[in-house]
């Protein structure tokens, strides 16, 4: 690997395409991935591991599911872009905006970044209003207003914004503590006019795995439509990975615009952003608010979403099971640590989780930072060895999918146990 690393580093900057796949917070060598089936994953010399990253959410169904596969391989004999419209993008639309009601028109793009990205242009313009507030420790992809405060690398390499984005729009950005209601109520009682979008993880996952607390999401909402703010649910991690459709479903909230992507796009490049219709509109060629893209609605990457959210419809009374499981992988793990005398907290949403090296509960980013990262570093490593693939950095989730059975927890409990005794 470390081979195969240097001579990554050769040609592409620090080796990688996405900066916590480099191992900067963890140290050592990433794996090179040969292949992937089911909750698998294979690194170059063969070796097995049970995977926990699943691209980072997307492959809920598992690595290389076979009708997504052959989904993909089918659309790609017919030509794999064309730049004009292809009814496999109507057929994708109606199938999220099906599940997830409160999308009546969208628009698809190729990935969250640009999903969020657009969004937020959208809001501004709708709104004819500049200002943004966000929550610390919520990742929403690396657009420039979105680079303050963020979660996941962001987190990891400890940078408060990014050189590159200019302070002027930066301080367009509100940023305030995640589950801090009384801190978004006073901001928008002194500049509510000011502000054109409200935009939230409703269940974080970019700080690991932090929970909205009860009333907080509903907050928002209130405050939002006081004032005429739009609010932005990004599910972009958390769509279609509780149960078949979006987390605001579950809740019973309607945000303005939602943004989606990973699973949606079944492993392929997609993202998507869509709400209310008169919001939508604003939206070129209809609208002045303009977005495009060359392989925006790519035919493989349709072809790929239909095949997975038709899979996840047939298999929607089974979430509960998939959820239990991670609830019992979880309460097994909380055991050992507790055994072992240490400290750690596991915050479980549905089929996600972390584990957070402290004895504080974690409901912000102030918790999540203040974890022993020389712990988890020790834990991560020693759980790569024994054939158990989380992600490297400890602000990050780990994902279950339908493919993990009961084997591979159990697995994962014995690797986790022999990890903490030789910690
Ligand atoms: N929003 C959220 C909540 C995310 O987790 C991510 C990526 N992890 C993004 C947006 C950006 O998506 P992408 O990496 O596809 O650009």
């Amino acid at each position: 690997m470390e081979d195969l690393f240097l001579q990554a580093k050769k040609a592409i900057v620090g080796g990688v395409n996405s900066p916590v796949r480099a191992f900067g917070a963890v140290g050592g060598t990433p794996i090179f991935i040969s292949y992937a089936r089911g909750a698998k994953i294979y690194d170059t010399q063969g070796k097995e591991y049970i995977d926990y990253v699943l691209s980072w959410g997307p492959a809920i169904l598992g690595h290389a599911y076979p009708t997504v596969i052959e989904a993909v391989i089918e659309t790609a004999k017919k030509g794999t872009t064309f730049g004009a419209p292809t009814v496999l993008e109507t057929k994708l639309a109606e199938v999220i905006e099906e599940a997830i009601p409160s999308i009546e028109l969208l628009r698809f793009v190729s990935s969250g970044t640009e999903a969020v990205m657009s969004a937020i242009r959208l809001a501004r313009g709708y709104t004819g209003r500049d200002k943004i507030i966000k929550f610390e420790g919520c990742y929403h992809g690396h657009a420039d207003s979105l680079l303050v405060k963020a979660g996941s690398g962001v987190a990891t390499f400890g940078i408060p914004g990014s050189p590159g984005v200019p302070r002027k729009l930066a301080e367009l950005t509100i940023t305030v503590p995640y589950n801090d209601l009384s801190a978004v109520e006073s901001i928008v009682t002194n500049e509510g006019e000011k502000i054109a979008c409200i935009i939230v993880e409703p269940v974080a996952g970019n700080m690991g795995v932090v929970l909205p607390e009860e009333g907080f999401l509903e907050g928002l909402r209130r405050i939002s439509r006081e004032r005429g703010i739009l609010l932005i649910f990004d599910e972009v991690i958390t769509g279609f990975r509780f149960h078949y459709g979006g987390y605001q479903n579950l809740i019973g909230i309607k945000p303005d615009i939602t943004c989606l992507g990973k699973i949606i796009g079944g492993g392929l490049p997609v993202g998507a952003f869509g709400g209310k219709r008169e919001i939508m509109e604003m939206l070129a060629p209809i609208g002045p608010v303009y977005q495009a893209g060359t392989l925006s609605g790519n035919p493989l990457a349709m072809a790929a979403g239909i095949a997975t959210l038709n899979t996840l419809r047939e298999k929607r009374e089974d979430y509960p099971l998939l959820i239990e499981k991670t609830a019992y992988l979880c309460h097994e793990m909380e055991g050992i640590f507790a055994a072992k005398g240490i400290p750690c907290q596991i915050n479980q949403a549905g089929t996600m989780f972390t584990a957070f090296f402290t004895d504080k509960r974690v409901k912000n980013y102030e918790d999540a930072t203040g974890c022993d990262l020389s712990l988890f570093r020790r834990y991560f490593h020693g759980m790569l060895a024994r054939g158990i693939n989380l992600a490297p950095s400890p602000f990050e989730a780990a994902f279950l999918s339908f493919a993990h059975n009961g084997d591979d927890i159990a697995r994962t409990l014995t690797a986790c146990e022999d990890t903490l005794r030789n910690m």
